[in-house]
């Protein structure tokens, strides 16, 4: 396959790291015409075709954009699951600097790289890779998903997750208070872009008690005049008193260092991966802390664009529709959590184990479509 470096004398940690990650196969290509240097992990087409984001962005080395891609495609095989989608487990890397190396010509050649793999791997956008771009990939490959709205894609993901995360809260709600309503409760939003900003508007009209923080003071003045929610300083926002405190920038907030800091009854927010380590599920439910696992708060977005995919296209009011499901997915993760007495974490990561087992050992046919209304 032209493009496709084949190296009989590759790294043996790369395949451990693989066999670690039970990925059922990552490819790799390196175009010397364009600088490409680009890896595909699919991780489980158990439940359906892989999908997930292209990341695109210089890593330090090769070993690590191979355990980046790995971590993110069994990610998203487990929030396909969990949420009900008939989707398996896909990530894409581009290795280097998108400033310097996008164009149309390096585009082309990541487009025929995701198309010879036939469709197992759907590919969306992602960090470093914009709406532009998938639009630009849907003229060399069928494989893209998130293309704009006038292309029939369902456009930027963005405002559909930060819905995802309002319905995620009101599940919260009905478990710590017995009312799924926010009014007056105090929300700390930390992280105020793409989804965090729309989170504060959605949480200001819902007239809850709103403060947030972001990096960018210019960013957050201008939506503390649009909406009247209160700044606090990023460095110590998870720190601030307040019912729910939303983590909507980086991952590994939720660290050994800062849960004892922790002044809230639950973690509720956008950001991929924000326990720093395994162990801090364990460290918030000891600290009383209700953790709403990321992976099923931010799932508004795949959702969302697995809409696209029906036999019909894609629908608007469908897919807002089904971003509802979020809390009822939530609801029974923390009802598993009970009942196994364990915390909400590692009750999700057993209902994503169950349903794997369900579809691998249903008769062939019986798997897709099967739980896509019961999550
Ligand atoms: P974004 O880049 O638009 O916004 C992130 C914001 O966080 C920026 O305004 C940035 O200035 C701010 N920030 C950076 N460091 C900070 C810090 N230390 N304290 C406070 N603020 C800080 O990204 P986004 O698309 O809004 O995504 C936010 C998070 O949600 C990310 O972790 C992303 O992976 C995750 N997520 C996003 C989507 C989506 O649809 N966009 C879907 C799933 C998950």
């Amino acid at each position: 396959m032209p493009g496709v470096a084949e190296d009989n004398d590759v790294d043996a940690r790369l395949l451990d790291l693989i066999g670690e990650h039970e990925a059922e196969q990552v490819v790799m290509t390196a175009d010397p015409d364009t600088g490409l240097r680009a890896i595909v992990a699919i991780h489980s087409t158990v439940l359906g075709p892989s999908l997930g984001g292209t990341r695109f962005r210089p890593y330090s080395s090769e070993y690590d954009a191979v355990c980046d891609v790995l971590r993110l495609a069994r990610g998203m095989t487990a929030k396909h699951a969990v949420c009900g989608n008939d989707l398996g487990g896909g990530k894409a890397v581009i290795i280097g600097d998108p400033r310097a190396l996008r164009s149309e010509d390096f585009l082309r050649a990541y487009g025929r790289f995701v198309d010879r793999l036939g469709g197992r791997y759907l590919t969306a956008e992602d960090v470093g890779t914009t709406q532009a771009d998938m639009d630009f990939l849907s003229t060399v490959t069928p494989y893209v998903t998130g293309t704009s709205e006038t292309l029939g894609g369902s456009g930027d993901p963005s405002p559909a997750t930060a819905v995802g995360v309002l319905h995620s809260m009101h599940a919260v709600a009905e478990r710590l208070w017995g009312d799924p309503s926010l009014e007056g409760r105090a929300v700390v939003v930390s992280g105020v872009g793409k989804v965090g900003s729309d989170v504060v508007r959605h949480l200001c009209a819902e007239r809850a008690a709103v403060s947030m923080a972001d990096v960018r003071s210019d960013v957050v003045g201008a939506l503390a005049d649009s909406t009247g929610a209160t700044i606090v300083d990023p460095a110590i926002a998870h720190s601030v008193a307040c019912d729910i405190f939303s983590p909507c920038a980086l991952g590994a907030v939720l660290s050994a260092r800062s849960i004892p800091e922790l002044r809230c009854q639950a973690v509720c927010g956008s950001a991929n991966n924000q326990l720093d380590t395994d162990e801090d599920a364990e460290r918030l439910a000891g600290r009383g802390v209700l953790y709403a696992p990321d992976y099923i708060v931010n799932a508004g977005g795949v959702l969302n664009i697995a809409e696209e995919l029906g036999a019909d296209g894609y629908h608007h009011d469908r897919a807002w529709a089904r971003l509802a499901t979020i809390h009822d997915t939530l609801l029974r993760v923390f009802a598993r959590a009970d009942a196994d007495g364990t915390h909400p974490a590692a009750a999700a990561d057993a209902l994503v184990r169950e349903r794997l087992v369900a579809a691998r050992t249903a008769p062939t046919g019986a798997a897709a479509g099967a739980s896509t209304t019961s999550t």
